[in-house]
């Protein structure tokens, strides 16, 4: 087995002739998490695109544990192991957290058991472990409704987790968050570090340092540095295209 759980060649993406990712090159060890900031437009989205599916390269390829995800499906991509977190949270509200919970432990045996079944003692167990991972165990059995947006987001990423994916895919995981929010994000995800490989999409540059290990910059669709945040954050390159003009192209 390939201790790269995923290597991207040579890739590249025209949207009409427009290139949101130019020859980009990168990969990812197992167990790794890593952090890809970069300015507005930078093509870190379409990067998470190619990498779950829902949009083909016009070039290059992508490799998932060795294997070329070329011509897979979305749902597909996503049973050999790739778990995506949107921005928005997508929770059920007029479910419970352990609910919530629950359903994605059983989603993939089959969804009337799911609703309809019991969970059983095991799945209890899994649902439990996690609602502790989370922080949820207090909330675990009010309306997701009634969660704040910072719990909303840790369910998620709870929810995603049930699911056992190898590798996590997260896009700005704490926007919109207060600051204590933000750090139990980021402590959520150290600690889900120990057993996936993660991919962190954000541009909040207080959460980058905190669970940061290694950051790469995108720029104009291609990798423009990779390194530690102190070796990224004084590059002269990252300070013109990105840090420069955090405050107004961040994102
Ligand atoms: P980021 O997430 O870094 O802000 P995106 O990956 O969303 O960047 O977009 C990169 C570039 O590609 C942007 O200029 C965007 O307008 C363009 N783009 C993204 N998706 C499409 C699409 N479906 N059709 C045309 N242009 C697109
Ligand atoms: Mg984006």
């Amino acid at each position: 087995m390939s201790d790269k759980i995923l290597q991207i060649e040579n890739l590249t993406v025209s949207f009409d002739g427009f290139k949101a990712i130019n020859n980009l090159n990168f990969s990812l060890d197992t167990g790794e998490l890593r952090v890809v900031i970069g300015p507005n437009g930078a093509g870190k989205t379409t990067f998470l695109d190619i990498i779950t599916g829902k949009t083909q390269p016009t070039i290059g390829r992508v490799l998932f544990k060795g294997r070329d995800l070329h011509g897979f499906k979305e749902h597909q991509i996503a049973r050999m192991g790739v778990g995506r977190k949107f921005q928005t949270p997508r929770v059920y509200l007029n479910l419970t957290p352990r609910e919530n919970l629950e359903l994605c432990c059983n989603r993939r045996k089959n969804i009337l058991g799911a609703v309809f079944g019991k969970p059983t003692t095991a799945e209890r167990r899994t649902v439990g472990g996690l609602l502790e991972t989370i922080g949820l165990i207090p909330k675990a059995d009010i309306q997701a409704a009634l969660l704040a947006h910072g719990e909303k987001q840790r369910l998620e990423i709870g929810m995603l987790v049930a699911q056992s994916p190898d590798l996590l895919l997260v896009d700005e995981p704490v926007a919109g968050l207060t600051d204590e929010e933000t750090e139990k994000v980021g402590n959520l995800l150290m600690a889900l570090a120990e057993s996936h490989s993660i991919v962190v999409i954000e541009h909040d540059m207080e959460f980058v340092r905190q669970i940061a290990r290694k950051v790469t910059v995108l720029h104009q669709g291609s990798v423009l540095c990779e390194g530690s945040i102190d070796e990224v954050q004084t590059d002269p390159r990252v300070i013109e295209v990105y840090l420069g003009h955090q405050d107004d192209e961040a994102a």
